[in-house]
């Protein structure tokens, strides 16, 4: 997908309202934009001709809706057919059409006008309702409004519209009357700004079974037609103009949830136990409180990586201690998630401060980030330091800092992170007494560097994603090297299997959380390498953890020790896929291999 650097990244919170995940371009779908006309019926005898007028435009807008209802009965389930009902049946409603006619008549004015007025004496109705679902019908009471001023205003319908490819459509909301107007089969999902679990939107989403994500507030406003956009509709996200590496990892977000959908999740809350007893602990990838339902429904037993880059960047002015906190706590000590890895931010300096001044940086990737600008802003690094130790408070907490390249970063991230805890202490304030510190090994000389650094932290966490962009020296988001970013590549399998022994050795566990973790095709060698904990996407989890149930730690080491003897990555990975698909038939049906 092409991007355009220029365009500022939003990531909007709404309510996931049929799941899944989509990738794609916005469409701007505005059919309500109607201005009414305001003018004084002066003469009396015109007020027959005003109140024909609108009798002309209401039979009409029957006939549309007819019409509509027969267009979209062979297209999705009946309920969207029963809210035209409904529409049909406003249409025809007494009190609606003899209070227009009322205001046409008592007030002079004309029909659209009268029709606003009528709309408007609804909402007060409508609004004193006490049930959710009732009071969102109003909806359909604007809708039929809508219908009738634009017929009234010769518009016979909103355009159709010609979608070419698929398309989100981005509106204010949606009827099961406008779907008609789409080719629905090009759609990709819909967001919208207002809506909720009742919603047209919703409903029809789920009847054709797109992601869907409501209750966006002002998402048409933020978004222009053709701007990138991707819709959680599992735990209801919308992400305007993401960078590249946030759509890589929905592209495997988007696949693991359809292979998820395969798997039941009956199973999901079982232990990851090899059929020999070697248990690995299994945390959930997040970056929105949002996803932790999930992130639980789906298996997790903890978290083992929050990357925190969203409670930056996806706001006007720079976090207080008390916005961190509030997303923190959310995570901490929650109810089925025994651990909470933060990771501090791993971001560089052009992402919080718009100032064109800042040069761009050549090579982002190996520029000031992450680690290193945080303990060039320390000021920035200490809010957030202050707000995990708080969230620690409540529950186990593990702070995990990214890219570490030398002793030197740790110690210095340890050092301000203890003056910030005796900060805290001194205040007054509750901490919790033992909060565990772990770097990420990421970066190569990290690897080599291992056993010194393992003395410096609680544990560890690889990397994977950056690990093999910086040992195989491939760009992770370079779309012309990706065919040479191989997890099994013989250097990638002896770094992993470099860090763990020296972790073990120095009696710190070993985790994993960069995406090799979830693939399932990786399982075994991954419990092979004797890995403590594997942290993956939720959605990826239910499978992972069915292989490891079905494997045992003894012929995991033996395809272990068997593929450590190649020196090339072809060869490693026709030996692991094809023991796989044999041991697993299941998991990997041919159309997947
Ligand atoms: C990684 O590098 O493997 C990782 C988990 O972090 P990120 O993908 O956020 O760089
Ligand atoms: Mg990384």
């Amino acid at each position: 997908m092409e991007r355009d650097d220029s365009k500022k990244t939003f990531v909007i919170k709404g309510i996931g309202v049929s799941p899944g995940i989509v990738i794609g371009k916005a469409y701007i779908y505005d059919p309500l934009d109607i201005q009414v006309s305001f003018y004084k019926i002066k003469n009396a005898r015109l007020v027959a001709k005003e109140t024909k007028r609108f009798r002309a435009a209401l039979k009409e807008s029957e006939q549309q809706l007819r019409e509509l209802k027969s267009n979209l009965s062979d297209l999705a389930g009946k309920e969207p057919l029963y809210i035209i009902d409904v529409h049909i049946m406003l249409l025809r409603d007494k009190m609606f059409i003899n209070r227009t006619i009322d205001y046409i008549r008592d007030k002079r004015v004309n029909a659209e006008w009268a029709i606003k007025m009528t709309i408007d004496s609804y909402r007060e109705i409508f609004e004193k309702v006490e049930d959710d679902y009732l009071r969102g019908r109003f909806s359909d009471v604007q809708y039929v409004g809508q219908r009738i001023l634009r017929n009234l205003a010769g518009e016979k319908r909103g355009a159709i519209i010609n979608i070419a490819e698929g398309v989100i459509i981005i509106a204010s909301d949606i009827s099961p009357a406008d779907t008609a107007q789409m080719k629905i089969d090009r759609v990709l999902g819909f967001a919208t700004d207002i809506g909720g679990r009742t919603s047209h939107t919703a409903i029809v989403a789920r009847s054709i079974e797109i992601p869907a994500v409501v209750g966006l507030e002002n998402i048409t406003r933020l978004v222009r037609t053709n701007d990138d956009i991707i819709i959680d509709g599992t735990v209801g996200l919308a992400i305007v103009n993401p960078d590249p590496e946030m759509i890589r990892r929905y592209e495997v977000k988007e696949r693991d949830y359809l292979d998820a959908k395969e798997i039941s999740l009956k199973d999901a809350g079982l232990p990851a136990v090899t059929k020999d007893g070697y248990k690995v602990e299994i945390g959930g990838n997040i970056e929105f409180i949002e996803e932790i339902p999930s992130a639980i429904v789906h298996g997790a037993e903890g978290i083992g990586l929050y990357r925190t880059e969203f409670v930056y960047i996806n706001r006007e002015r720079l976090p207080t201690e008390d916005d961190h906190f509030a997303n923190y706590r959310s995570v901490v000590g929650v109810a089925g998630l025994a651990w909470s890895t933060i990771r501090t931010f791993d971001l560089g300096g052009d992402k919080f401060f718009y100032d064109p001044k800042l040069a761009k940086e050549m090579n982002p990737q190996m520029g000031l980030r992450a680690i290193r600008f945080c303990l060039k802003e320390l000021d920035l690094f200490k809010v957030q330091l202050r707000a995990i130790a708080r969230a620690s408070a409540f529950g186990k907490v593990k702070i995990l800092f990214p890219m570490i390249s030398g002793i030197e970063e740790i110690r210095e991230a340890k050092r301000i992170f203890e003056e910030v805890r005796s900060e805290l202490i001194r205040e007054g304030v509750a901490v919790g007494d033992r909060i565990e510190i772990g770097v990420m090994v990421e970066v190569p000389s990290a690897v080599i560097m291992a056993d010194a650094l393992a003395r410096e932290v609680d544990f560890f966490s690889i990397g994977t994603n950056d690990l093999i962009q910086y040992a195989l020296a491939i760009d992770r988001v370079n779309d012309r090297v990706t065919y040479l970013y191989e997890p099994l590549h013989p250097a990638v399998l002896r770094l992993i299997k470099r860090v763990v022994d020296i972790g073990h050795e120095a009696g710190i566990p070993v985790a994993m959380c960069g995406e090799m973790a979830g693939e399932a095709i990786y399982a075994l060698i991954l419990v092979g390498l004797e890995l403590d904990e594997l942290s993956m996407n939720p959605l990826a989890i239910p499978r992972v953890k069915k292989i490891i149930r079905g494997s045992t730690l003894k012929e995991s080491k033996a395809l272990l020790e068997r593929v450590l003897k190649f020196s090339s990555a072809v060869e490693v990975r026709d030996y692991v896929e094809e023991y796989m698909y044999k041991q697993f038939p299941d998991e990997f049906p041919l159309t997947e291999q």
